[in-house]
């Protein structure tokens, strides 16, 4: 079996699959703006700038799948004339629509606060008085890490918050919602239908960007079986194959959909130390219709972005239980540079091997030093 799989996308992501595709003797061929990506060292890169790109990219691979939500679904329809994507394209589709998103997870009765479409300024006023304040203005399509975003607290913000967002995007208007914790649930689900689920990551944030996740979440023995269900139903109604992954909040009134990602996740990366067969494989094992592997728990971990700043990779190795994985990037305010996984053999040790890589990151982040896990 000496499959290539080409995937849209060339980021960290791509770069990840690849590692993880390459023990199984499968080549990834990648589709991206800039060929000097992340992923260039794993693969050949087809230039999305190049008048042939799209078209000696659909040559390069047998399979394909994407690391880039938005990917754009007009390259993703030539492509399927001749060649399939996983996951599919209607699931690519939704995602990138806040509002048909929306609209499906109300469809399967997975919660979401209520929301309502907004396209003028007399809509969102409507969509205020219906809601009530706070409400989270958001733009239906392109925004990412709390961008294209505004947190409306007084009815006398709504002309601003028109001006910024609108007038001539289309946005969706949600209840605010007042949560404890943010968690993200990513599962996998194979060609046969045979779906496997990891368990919940609770997620922190640092200036919208994602700072570390604890895996297992802790405290989330109730929420699992909640959680699992909600990203199967939606797995098998898309007749999904790879990976997906479902953001959610928790409320007093139980789980919240925020929204999904069809594809390998950041709050997944843990997986890679930390769990039998990491996301990245059993995505790379779907998409080429090999049967997935256990995504069982080896030991508890702390996955921590390095965000903008590089720290020293000695001071990072030195730390007993911490691996590290750079991703070739050049330091940026704001950018993912790399991750770092920390999984001591005793689980014990976790809350120490966290206060004390937060001494030697460059940049601050939601890890602190006083930190209890
Ligand atoms: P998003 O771009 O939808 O992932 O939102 C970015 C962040 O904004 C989330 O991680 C939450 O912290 C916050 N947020 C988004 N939607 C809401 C909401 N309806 N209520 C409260 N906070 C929200």
């Amino acid at each position: 079996m000496n499959k290539t799989i080409g995937i849209f996308g060339g980021g960290q992501l791509g770069r990840m699959m690849a590692q993880a595709a390459l023990p199984l003797n499968i080549q990834c061929t990648f589709f991206e703006a800039n060929t000097d990506c992340p992923a260039a060292v794993l693969g050949q890169v087809f230039s999305t700038q190049t008048q042939n790109g799209l078209a000696e990219f659909i040559q390069s691979a047998d399979v394909f799948s994407l690391e880039f939500e938005n990917t754009p679904l007009a390259d993703v329809d030539v492509l399927t004339q001749s060649k399939a994507i996983h996951p599919p394209r209607q699931a690519l589709a939704i995602a990138q629509n806040r509002l048909s998103e929306k609209t499906l997870f109300n469809e399967l009765k997975i919660p979401v606060a209520p929301f309502k479409a907004v396209d003028s300024l007399e809509s969102l006023t409507q969509a205020v008085a219906e809601l009530g304040l706070p409400i989270v203005l958001k733009t239906a399509t392109g925004g990412y890490d709390g961008k294209g975003q505004f947190v409306l607290r007084e009815a006398s913000q709504i002309e601003q918050a028109w001006a910024e967002l609108g007038p001539a995007q289309s946005l969706i208007a949600e209840s605010f919602v007042n949560f404890s914790r943010e968690v993200s649930i990513i599962a996998v689900r194979g060609q046969n239908g045979d779906v496997k689920t990891w368990p919940l990551a609770e997620n922190h944030h640092h200036h919208g960007i994602l700072s570390h996740s604890i895996v297992p979440a802790p405290h989330s023995e109730d929420l699992q079986p909640v959680a699992q269900e909600y990203i199967t139903r939606l797995l098998n109604h898309l007749d999904y194959v790879g990976v997906l992954t479902l953001e959610l909040f928790v409320t007093e009134q139980g789980l919240f959909a925020n929204e999904m990602a069809p594809r390998v996740h950041n709050s997944g990366h843990w997986s890679i130390e930390g769990s039998v067969c990491s996301q990245f494989e059993n995505h790379v094992r779907a998409v080429a219709g090999l049967p997935l592997g256990s995504t069982e728990v080896i030991r508890p971990t702390v996955m921590v972005n390095i965000i903008g700043k590089h720290p020293k990779s000695e001071d990072v190795l030195a730390l007993n239980g911490a691996h590290l994985h750079l991703y070739n990037k050049t330091e940026r305010e704001g950018r993912k540079l790399g991750h770092i996984t920390l999984m001591p053999i005793h689980q014990d040790d976790l809350t120490d091997l966290c206060r004390q890589l937060a001494r030697i990151l460059p940049e601050p982040l939601a890890l602190t030093q006083d930190m209890t896990i």
